[in-house]
């Protein structure tokens, strides 16, 4: 393999990029990305930056240095629009084209928007957050006046950071979930409350069970939420965290199979010469002696993959090996962080093993088909931590509960 184009300058991308020069790769490496900035993290964005309490710079994954001496050719602030599969080709907006002998996709996702607000965007006061543009432009916005009235549309990870961000701001804080209980799909009903409290406990206003039906722009104030029903909540700032879908409408012609996420053997291999990373991947999850055909949106994931990816992509299909991660990820909010490991969900049987809810430090066990499928944890990193062995290992739900007593 002479050359390697990398489609998506961000984390699972820079992550491959780095992987294939540290395997001793020799050969050309195009890194194409439709952001005009070298490949930057994202938690950031809705934490520390968004605070101020971070310069921009400081959330770089890849600076002008370290990106010459990986002799990466950038193509940065160009979107590519189509993937030739067999040439290993990629088409750019400006109609340029790149070939290669191998390609690694690494195009992230995009965040979701509310129906009928096309024509709405930041200058009105109506944000999502994804990109470091859209981070500086909402602190810009949420500052610039005392009290800003902040309307967060979902309680979801990214919206309950942006809340709890902006109530340390001092700004009025509405947060609102179409779900009874946020949460309740991934942690549980149990747990899922106990997270919705803590908006509350920080002078965030929660309101579940509400479903947005409009945006408008308003006279007397900016804007205006209209919840089904038809109450009209009044905001200056509207951010709408409502989940992304995997950014791969450019690969449509391309022929791969796309069903959420371009869909990947468990080696993360779209094609021969042609893998994929990060959020825009779905792949054949093994563990455990079963299988599982999933996407996951969380940092280390799309770390570990776009290392994955590279190393397999050089190995070839032969060589390659399974990507085969316990899927991990925090949130940072209201002053704690939360962590999850593996993959618990809604309906699985939850056991507190340590701490409550009251002291507001826990940890607590996800079962499911006898078991352990999950494990989440407030304050508690070290036990949370000892338990990635034991689902690498796919330990039985009593095992885990065992290992809990001990
Ligand atoms: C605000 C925020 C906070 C987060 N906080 C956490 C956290 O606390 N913990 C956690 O585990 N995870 C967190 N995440 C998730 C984590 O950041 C993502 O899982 C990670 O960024 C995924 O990396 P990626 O490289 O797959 O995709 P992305 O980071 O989405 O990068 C994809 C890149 O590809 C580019 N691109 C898209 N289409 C094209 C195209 N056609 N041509 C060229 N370029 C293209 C995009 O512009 C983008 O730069 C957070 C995400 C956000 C947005």
């Amino acid at each position: 393999m002479e050359s390697v184009i990398v489609v998506g300058a961000s984390l699972a991308g820079w992550r491959a990029t780095e992987a294939l020069r540290a395997q001793g790769f020799q050969g050309s490496i195009a890194l194409v990305g439709e952001e005009r900035h070298l490949p930057y993290d994202r938690p950031p964005l809705s934490k520390q930056v968004l605070a101020g309490t971070w310069p921009p710079e400081k959330a770089v994954l890849a600076d002008k240095k370290r990106s010459s001496e990986l002799r990466v050719h950038e193509v940065l602030g160009r979107r590519a629009v189509r993937l030739d599969v067999d040439a290993r080709s990629v088409e750019l907006d400006d109609g340029s084209t790149l070939a290669a002998d191998g390609v690694v996709l690494a195009t992230g996702a995009t965040p979701r928007r509310l129906p009928g607000t096309d024509g709405l965007g930041p200058r009105d006061g109506l944000f999502v957050l994804r990109t470091l543009d859209d981070s500086l432009a909402l602190r810009a916005a949420v500052t610039a006046a005392e009290q800003t009235r902040v309307v967060v549309v979902g309680a979801g990870f990214i919206g309950a950071e942006v809340a709890s961000t902006c109530i340390g701001l001092g700004c009025r804080v509405t947060v609102l979930e179409v779900m009874e209980i946020p949460l309740a799909t991934i942690l549980g009903p149990l747990v899922g409350a106990h997270c919705g409290s803590m908006h509350g406990a920080h002078g965030v206003e929660l309101r579940t069970g509400v479903a947005v039906e409009a945006i408008v722009k308003g006279a007397d104030a900016p804007l205006h939420v209209r919840l089904v029903g038809g109450e009209a909540i009044d905001a200056d700032v509207i951010v709408v965290g409502i989940g992304v879908t995997p950014s791969t409408t450019w690969l449509e012609t391309s022929g791969l199979t796309l069903d959420n996420g371009v869909v990947c053997d468990d080696m993360l291999f779209a094609a021969d010469g042609i893998v994929a990373a990060g959020d825009m991947a779905r792949w054949m999850w093994r563990h455990d002696g079963e299988e599982e055909s999933i996407r996951i949106e969380h940092w280390e994931v799309a770390a570990g993959a776009g290392l994955a990816a590279a190393r397999n992509l050089l190995a070839g299909r032969d060589g390659a090996t399974s990507f085969t991660p316990v899927p991990y990820f925090w949130s940072d909010q209201f002053g704690v962080r939360f962590q999850v490991l593996g993959s618990p969900r809604g309906d699985d049987e939850v056991e507190l093993v340590d701490g409550s809810f009251e002291e507001g430090k826990f940890v607590a066990l996800y079962g499911r088909t006898g078991r352990l499928r999950g494990v989440m944890a407030i304050g508690r990193p070290r036990l949370l931590m000892g338990y990635r062995p034991l689902l690498q290992a796919g330990c039985s739900w009593d095992d885990a509960l065992a290992h809990a007593r001990s």
